[in-house]
């Protein structure tokens, strides 16, 4: 494995603190890419573990977009499969001229990429290491932790804010990451739902120690409505914007994202990938851009299905934390978070994980109406 990595790039690895161990892992981060096994959000949902989930199962444990691919992505994707001998870099340049202006950067600051995952991943190589911490925040989501973990960098967790609606703590963040080499916020977070105030992405922006770099996951910003942060990379600050289509765009499957930053820092993430991006995501990703309803649209009918869990929890006297995204954690208290999945399970609804540090909360992902009807059902019977 550990020969895919030039001497050069090793020596570069062994002067940033890591250990020859590392090389071998890094080296399986660069070669495998998004597709390793573990790093993913099916992945996490151990889908390997549920390979015979049956054919009519609830799925609301991966945070997917059941509406699937727009008209118009579905219509761009059947017209170009018969090119599909061609690798037609024309579409992903189409597809970055359309994402850079609607972003207002230039299109040198766009880099496509199947889904978000892998620029993810490539940022953890660029810009930690043992000395260089990934700042993250807990409960987060956690890919870009264990890929960091994987390789050797060192991992700081710092709670969310109960006292400010479940925010990112920028300011504790920033007095922990003092060695950060990468700064990680979500927004709005996987797995709360919960928005971390524009400001205070600024904030940390502004007084962030130099050298590092501030990583913004906006992969469920278009269906919380909250503001993009675009504008601090078309302001060349040390940012990197994560952009991705699995989510209201529904194409997780068919993959497309983006990484969004100046060229420099795009320049050091391509360092570790290659290769031609699939035209029928590119297309799929253009048409999607182009429409002017697909995001208004599906923003009301996942917000609808959301706000309908919320006052069904509410009027139940179920704990939650009010989301402004596609899951909501559910604190299910004593009938503890594993049980009750396994429950919700036996009566074919599958939820997400749990996370450690939240061992009463259960994930759910907001599905289709009907979906939510039958997790309704089921989880008042597993509650009971
Ligand atoms: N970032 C966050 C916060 C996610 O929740 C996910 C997937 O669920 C991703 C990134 C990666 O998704 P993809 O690689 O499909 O863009």
């Amino acid at each position: 494995m550990q020969t895919i990595l030039s001497k050069e790039t090793q020596r570069e690895f062994l002067e940033r603190g890591f250990t020859r161990r590392s090389l071998g892992r890094i080296a399986a981060i660069i070669s495998a890419g998004s597709a390793l096994p573990f790093f993913n959000e099916p992945a996490m949902a151990q889908l390997s573990a549920v390979r015979d989930i049956p054919a009519d199962a609830v799925k609301i444990d991966a945070n997917e977009n059941p509406l699937g691919p727009s008209k118009e992505a579905a219509e761009a994707i059947h017209a170009i499969v018969s090119k599909g001998g061609r690798y037609m870099y024309q579409e992903t340049f189409a597809f970055t001229d359309v994402l850079s202006e609607q972003e207002g950067v230039k299109a040198s600051y766009v880099r496509p990429f199947a889904g978000s995952s892998a620029p993810l991943h490539q940022a953890v190589l660029a810009f930690t290491s043992p000395q260089k911490a990934f700042v993250t925040c807990d409960p987060g989501y956690e890919a870009g932790e264990r890929a960091a973990e994987f390789i050797g960098a060192k991992v700081v967790r710092v709670p969310l804010l109960k006292d400010k609606a479940y925010a990112h703590d920028v300011k504790g963040m920033l007095a922990q990451g003092q060695n950060a080499g990468l700064f990680y916020i979500c927004n709005p977070n996987n797995p709360t739902g919960t928005l971390t105030p524009k400001e205070d992405i600024e904030w940390l922006v502004a007084n962030k120690p130099a050298g590092s770099i501030v990583m913004i996951d906006e992969a469920y910003i278009h269906i919380a409505g909250a503001p993009m942060m675009s504008q601090l990379v078309a302001q060349d600050k040390d940012v990197i914007i994560l952009r991705t289509f699995s989510k209201i765009y529904g194409m997780a499957g068919l993959r497309a994202g983006a990484a969004i930053a100046r060229p420099d820092l795009l320049q050091k993430l391509s360092s570790y990938s290659s290769g031609a991006l699939p035209i029928t995501g590119m297309a799929a990703a253009t048409a999607s851009l182009k429409s002017k309803t697909l995001v208004p649209e599906r923003r009301k009918i996942m917000g609808d299905n959301r706000e309908d869990l919320h006052a069904f929890l509410d009027k139940h006297n179920f704990k939650y934390v009010p989301s402004t995204s596609n899951c909501i954690m559910i604190d299910v208290g004593s009938k503890g978070a594993e049980a009750v999945r396994t429950g919700l399970r036996n009566e074919k609804v599958y939820i997400g994980r749990v996370w450690k540090s939240w061992p009463t909360h259960v994930r759910v992902s907001i599905g289709t109406a009907d979906e939510m009807a039958k997790f309704k059902t089921a989880f008042l019977k597993v509650m009971a």
